[in-house]
C-alpha cells in the first residue's frame, strides 16, 4: 500500500563537526588522529542511496526549522543550554560526556531538534502518513543537564513536549531500536505515565550501567519505562521476537496517540560500535510491525528520528529498507549484502536471549493502560 511518507534532511546537519578521534576516543599523544565514528558520511550515504534508488522523488519533502530556546527549555536546564551556546559561539567544546562539537553546533542542534518537530507537525496536519527525519546530531542520549554519547539536545524529548503543548496529544510512545540505551528519553520521562518509553539495546553497553530491565519508571511513571537489554550477538529472532512479544502488546495496552521511533542502525551486523546482528531484512520487519501498530492506534502518526549507525557501507541499505516499508514503494536497489548476512549463522533465538524477552513480556503486561 502506497503511503504519503515525509522525508527531512538538511545539508547543515552534515556540517556539525565532531573533530578527530579513534572511533569515539579523542586523539592525542597516544591515539593517532582519525575520523570520528559519528561523522556525516553514514547519513549522507543513506540519503544518496535513496536518491539513486529513485525513492526520494516519491516522498513528501518536509523542511526543518530551528527550535527556539523556550522549546529546548521544556526538556533541558537553563545552565546546560547557556553552556552549549557559549561554547558554540567560540571554537566549540564538549557537551558533557563524549560529545565533542565545533563552532556553530548550537544552531545545527536546534535545526536537528526542529527537524523532528517539523515531522511531528506534518504528521498532525495530515500532510504525511508517516515520516523520517534524517537529523544530526542525534538526540537519545542527551539528558536535561548534560550532553552524552554524541547527543546535544533531546530531539525526541523536545518533539514530544511540542506535540503535547501544541497539538492536544497526551499519550506518546517512544520506541528506541538504536543499539545503545535511550537513557536521555528514559530520564526525561521517567516519572511521566503518559509517555511510554521502550528501549531495545545491547545489555550494559553505553551508557555504562544504564538500561537495566528493572528500571521501570518512578512515581506516577512506574510501568511506563521498559528496557529490553538483549545480550551481545542478538539477531533476527531476538529482535523480531521483542517487537512481537513486548513492543506490540505494550503499545496495544498503552494506546498512544502518536509513536516516535529513535531510529539507530548501530544494531546492524557490520556496526563498529555495537555487537548485534541486525540486517536490513530485520529493520524491514520491525518497520512493518510498527506500521501496523501505528495504523491501529494513531491513525498512522508514526515518526522516525535518526539516531546512531556507524557502518558507512551498510547503514544506507538498512535505512532504504525502512523507507521502502514506510512508503510502500519498492525501489530499484536491493541490499547487496542481504544474501550473505541473512544466511549467516546465529540468527535464531537462543535461551539466554529468550530469558530477557520473557522478563520484558511481564513488563509489557503492566504498562499503564490507555
Ligand atoms: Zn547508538
Amino acid at each position: 500500500m502506497a503511503r504519503k511518507t515525509g522525508f527531512l534532511f538538511h545539508e547543515l546537519y552534515m556540517w556539525h563537526n565532531t573533530g578527530q578521534a579513534a572511533l569515539w576516543y579523542p586523539s592525542g599523544l597516544k591515539v593517532q588522529p582519525g575520523e570520528h565514528a559519528e561523522n556525516a558520511e553514514t547519513k549522507r550515504r543513506l540519503r544518496n542511496v535513496m536518491e539513486v534508488a529513485g525513492i526520494l522523488d516519491h516522498l513528501v519533502e518536509v523542511r526543518a526549522r530551528p527550535v527556539t530556546d523556550d522549546e529546548i527549555l521544556r526538556v533541558h536546564t537553563p545552565d546546560y543550554l547557556a553552556g552549549i551556546k557559549e561554547m558554540s559561539k567560540g571554537r566549540g567544546g564538549d557537551a558533557g560526556e563524549t560529545t565533542p562539537f565545533g563552532h556553530g553546533s548550537y544552531e545545527i542542534a536546534c535545526l536537528s531538534a526542529g527537524g523532528t518537530v517539523a515531522m511531528v507537525d506534518a504528521a498532525v496536519a495530515g500532510t504525511i502518513d508517516n515520516g523520517y527525519a534524517l537529523v544530526r546530531p542525534p538526540g537519545h542520549h542527551a539528558e536535561p543537564d548534560i550532553g552524552r554519547g554524541f547527543c546535544i539536545f533531546s530531539n525526541i524529548g523536545i518533539s514530544v513536549e511540542h506535540a503535547r503543548a501544541n497539538h492536544g496529544i497526551s499519550r506518546v510512545a517512544v520506541v528506541d531500536w538504536d543499539v545503545h540505551h535511550g537513557n536521555g528519553t528514559q530520564r526525561i520521562f521517567y516519572e511521566d505515565p503518559n509517555v511510554l518509553s521502550i528501549s531495545i539495546h545491547q545489555d550494559n553497553w553505553y551508557p555504562v550501567d544504564s538500561g537495566h530491565i528493572d528500571q521501570t519508571g518512578e512515581g506516577a511513571g512506574v510501568g511506563a519505562n521498559i528496557n529490553v537489554p538483549l545480550p551481545p550477538g542478538s539477531g533476527r529472532d531476538a529482535y523480531i521476537g521483542t517487537f512481537e512479544r513486548v513492543v506490540a502488546p505494550a503499545l496495544r495496552r498503552f494506546k498512544p496517540e502518536m509513536i516516535v521511533i529513535a531510529s539507530g542502525y548501530d544494531g546492524s551486523i557490520y556496526d563498529p560500535l555495537g555487537r548485534m546482528m541486525v540486517t536490513s531484512t530485520v529493520y524491514r520487519r520491525m518497520t512493518q510491525i510498527m506500521l501496523e501498530l501505528a495504523d491501529e492506534m494513531t491513525g498512522g502518526k508514526l515518526i522516525l528520528s535518526h539516531e546512531g549507525g556507524y557502518s558507512a557501507a551498510y547503514v544506507p541499505y538498512c535505512g532504504l529498507a525502512v523507507m521502502e516499508e514506510l512508503s510502500g514503494i519498492t525501489s530499484s536497489i536491493r541490499d547487496p549484502f542481504e544474501e550473505i548476512v541473512d544466511s549467516s549463522g546465529g540468527h535464531q533465538l537462543y535461551a539466554h536471549q529468550d530469558d530477557v524477552i520473557k522478563k520484558a513480556e511481564t513488563l509489557a503486561a503492566a504498562v499503564p493502560a490507555g
